[in-house]
């Protein structure tokens, strides 16, 4: 009977984990359920370019399903809730599933700091519907500025703060630049280019850690030239409706406060058994096995391999960790010898809007024009599938070309000047 394995999470590793067990040798030996709860793998890489209306939404998310039709494993739209590593069944919110391989990947989700309202008060910034409501925030901020005349509600329309000074927040900081100076200042006429602010606070004295520091510069000044003031050593100690609280009491009044200060495992990954890390990971062994269940692996960003503690959350990262879980289960059952993971940098790429990125790859460092061609091309070649990497290369032809779309889908929720409007019209309805 064909052995069952169960990947949780359709990211960087369970995806990869996928498709790599239906290349291994014992292929026809497994029985392979992918399960996760969006329908589509999602390129992190290219979420600020949605924010920034560069790209589509649909241009950066691949449908499973698509990637199912050449690859020979069973999808199941749905959350997995629990994992019962003594019966070796999963839980999910629609069906339950029995396995003899596990492989838990579901990533990780926002790490507030147990800052007072900061999940409330905050955008958060990991998925496609974060991207999307974000951008229609932005732009719903600039409809309404553009024609107030109160000045303190301007100033905290047009100041956006974005909390975390890691490669999300400045690439998002430097994207949202982009839409604001580059559409927002020439389609609007209420809004001059000196009535935008963009912050960063950064709780730590350099952004941009895990960078080489000459880049981390590079990226710094390229920032202050654009007028983005990074403000490091400012942890916010409270967020609040309309704002943020610094260290020492200062208050920043913004509409708009972007969290994407830190990361940690999900609930599914923390109620696991055996060891966590401090943001908790499950701490796996050198195969990514968990402890005392040599059948569950962990990959990506769920996963602590005690062999690489300090392996950064990316990409790179998750799809090697999901190929290496997928053999070692090959390996087990084929009786092969278990492939320990060892991280290897493979360098870093950090986009500063159009036409500035600065790369290091081992060693090899440059900045400019150049490095955002490179990482431009980077980014196509792993776009899943030639389709996404059309669509996305028109994208950005397009936004050479021409204005950046700025139309605002969905009716804004829980804006309080749309929410303030509507009110005034129901008042004004009712005398007349
Ligand atoms: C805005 C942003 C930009 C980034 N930019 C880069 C970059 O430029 N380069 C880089 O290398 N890395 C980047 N990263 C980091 C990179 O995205 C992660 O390291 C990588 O996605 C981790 O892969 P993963 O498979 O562990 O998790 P993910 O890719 O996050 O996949 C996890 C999947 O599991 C699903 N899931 C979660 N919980 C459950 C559950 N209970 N049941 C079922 N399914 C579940 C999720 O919906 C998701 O589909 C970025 C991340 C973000 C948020």
């Amino acid at each position: 009977m064909a052995r069952r394995v169960v990947i949780l999470g359709g990211g960087f590793a369970g995806v990869q984990a996928a498709i790599e067990l239906s290349r291994v040798a014992n292929k026809n030996a497994f029985d392979v359920t992918l399960v996760a709860d969006q329908n589509y793998f999602l390129f992190t890489p290219l979420l600020p370019q949605v924010a920034s209306s560069t790209v589509d939404p649909r241009h950066i998310a691949q449908p499973i399903r698509d990637l199912r039709a050449r690859r020979e494993f069973r999808f199941v739209r749905s959350e997995a809730q629990r994992v019962d590593v003594e019966r070796k069944r999963v839980r999910t919110s629609e069906v339950t599933l029995d396995y003899d391989y596990l492989v838990v990947a579901p990533g990780s989700r926002a790490d507030y700091f147990g800052i007072p309202g900061a999940r409330e008060n905050t955008f958060n910034f990991k998925s496609l519907e974060d991207a999307v409501v974000l951008r229609e925030h932005v732009l719903d901020m600039c409809e309404h500025a553009d024609h107030s005349t109160d000045a303190a509600e301007r100033a905290r329309m047009l100041t956006f703060v974005i909390v975390g000074g890691g490669y999300t927040g400045v690439e998002l900081v430097t994207e949202l630049y982009e839409l604001l100076f580059d559409y927002v200042v020439k389609h609007y006429r209420g809004i001059a280019a000196q009535d935008l602010k963009l912050i960063v606070l950064e709780a730590g004295s350099e952004v941009l850690r895990g960078v080489h520091p000459k880049l981390a510069l590079y990226s710094m000044k390229r920032l202050a030239k654009k007028g983005i003031e990074v403000r490091v050593n400012s942890p916010a100690v409270r967020c609040f409706e309309g704002g943020v609280e610094l260290r020492g009491g200062e208050k920043i009044i913004s509409d708009t406060v972007v969290w994407t200060a830190g990361v940690r495992a999900t609930e599914l990954v923390e109620a696991l058994p055996g060891k966590h890390d401090r943001i908790g990971r499950c701490i796996v062994n050198q195969y990514l096995q968990l402890e005392g269940h040599p059948e569950v692996f962990l990959a990506g960003d769920a996963a602590a391999a005690a062999t690489a503690l300090d392996a950064p959350r990316v990409a790179p990262v998750a799809i090697e960790q999901g190929e290496i879980a997928a053999r070692n289960i090959d390996h087990i059952e084929g009786g092969g010898i278990l492939e320990p993971y060892r991280f290897e940098s493979r360098g870093m790429l950090v986009s500063l809007g159009m036409n500035y990125a600065v790369v290091d790859l081992g060693g090899i460092r440059f900045s400019g024009y150049f490095a955002w061609l490179f990482w431009n091309a980077v980014h196509l070649y792993k776009l899943v599938g030639l389709k996404k990497q059309v669509q996305v290369a028109v994208d950005w032809t397009l936004a050479l070309l021409f204005p950046r779309d700025a139309m605002i889908v969905r009716r804004p929720r829980g804006c309080r000047y749309c929410d303030a409007q509507q009110e005034k019209a129901k008042v004004s309805a009712a005398g007349q």
